[in-house]
């Protein structure tokens, strides 16, 4: 009928301190980044019995990737993840298979499946998101060659006067120094960007002074979403959340390849491979209540705070309870999920309506599937 899970946690260091510790077991005193609500490889999510307690049975020995496409996310961000960039569907299925042969020694992709992401933000977040415009990109560089004497940036800005945003990448990559890194901010606050974006490139001076990455963060567009504001990121844009709480839904892929702010292996030619300069981020404004349905998502999501959502049989559903305790109403049977918990129910699963009783994500596959 539906299984109850929990989310399978990720202590990356870029977490929050007991940021997740209201949906997980609790405070551990060190960072908390990721709670993972899907049966991807990397963090299969344990099921809790009717007695609301874990099992050491998880959700991936019921279901393949097939009948839960989506991977959901509670992310909790307290500095930047690195400069990261989704392979599409073709790019993923190449590249993971040249791992299999050998051909490809590196390991650059977890999965061969495209990951497609969105960020709904449960409070005040802000991110990095797509290009910055080809305007304010070429005169942040100007401002950062003003505070550094003798460094010649023309051949990148040159490359943003045709629109070649991609081709500046690697040219500032090879500039890079933490000389040169520790002037973004002056060099944002000398263009007249806000304080928010100002403080951002703080951060960044902060934790990354010495990540040849953080050179390619003028080119990036700044976003500051609001509580119920979401933004949808294809495969192929590049971004880099800086701190915030959110959901995240995405295709089932782990698929991240990085070119700075990170600790972690950085792949810039697989990276360069797949940006897709035609592609933007969607923001969208929404509200708590809101219907958020990207353009060529395979999910829509609502944040629901009371009242009922109906999720109707055919595709695969999941309701993350993040408030208060909502139900999940069957014809012939009702669950209650506490936060922290999901809700899981197949596309052969009947038809089933949410209650909330206080903030519930409702995830719904678009994505329909034969009975
Ligand atoms: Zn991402």
């Amino acid at each position: 009928m539906s299984l109850v899970v929990r989310g399978a946690i990720k202590d990356y260091d870029w977490g929050i301190i007991d940021g997740l510790a209201r949906w997980s077991d609790g405070a551990t005193g060190s960072p908390q980044a990721e709670l993972w609500y899907g049966v991807h490889p990397g963090g299969p999510s344990p099921l809790v019995d009717s007695q609301g307690h874990t099992t050491d049975d998880d959700l991936a020995r019921h279901f393949d990737v097939e009948s839960i496409p989506l991977l959901v996310k509670l992310l909790a961000a307290a500095k930047p993840l690195s400069v990261q960039v989704h392979p599409n569907r073709s790019l993923a299925a190449h590249g993971y298979a040249a791992q299999q042969t050998g051909e490809e020694s590196r390991r650059i992709y977890s999965d061969p499946f495209e990951k497609t992401e969105l960020l709904v933000a449960l409070q005040d977040f802000e991110a990095f998101a797509g290009w910055r415009n080809q305007t304010e990109s070429i005169a942040f560089l100007s401002a950062i060659e003003a505070l550094n004497p003798g460094l010649d940036l023309s051949e990148a800005k040159n490359e943003l006067t045709h629109g070649n945003f991609k081709a500046a990448l690697p040219l500032l990559i090879q500039a890079n120094t933490s000389t040169i890194i520790r002037t973004l901010a002056q060099a944002a606050e000398s263009i007249g960007l806000e304080h928010a974006q100002v403080v951002a490139y703080e951060i960044v001076i902060k934790e990354y002074a010495n990540d040849a990455g953080a050179l390619i963060t003028p080119l990036l567009a700044y976003l500051a979403l609001s509580k119920g504001e979401a933004v949808f990121l294809p495969a192929g844009v590049p971004h880099s959340y800086i701190r915030g709480i959110g959901v995240e839904v995405m295709t089932s892929s782990d698929n991240v390849v990085r070119l700075g702010l990170t600790s972690k292996p950085v792949f810039v030619d697989h990276a360069l491979m797949a940006i897709n300069d035609d592609l933007q981020p969607q923001v969208m404004r929404t509200h708590i209540g809101d219907l958020i349905w990207p353009v060529n998502a395979p999910f829509v999501v609502r944040l629901l705070e009371s009242g009922t959502e109906r999720m109707p049989t055919g595709a695969y559903r999941i309701a993350l309870a993040i408030e208060g305790k909502s139900s999940i109403v069957f014809e012939d049977a009702e669950i209650m999920i506490q936060p922290g918990r999901a809700a899981v129910m197949s596309a052969h699963d009947p038809d089933a309506d949410v209650e909330a009783h206080g903030l519930v994500a409702v995830i719904q596959s678009t994505i329909l599937t034969q009975a």
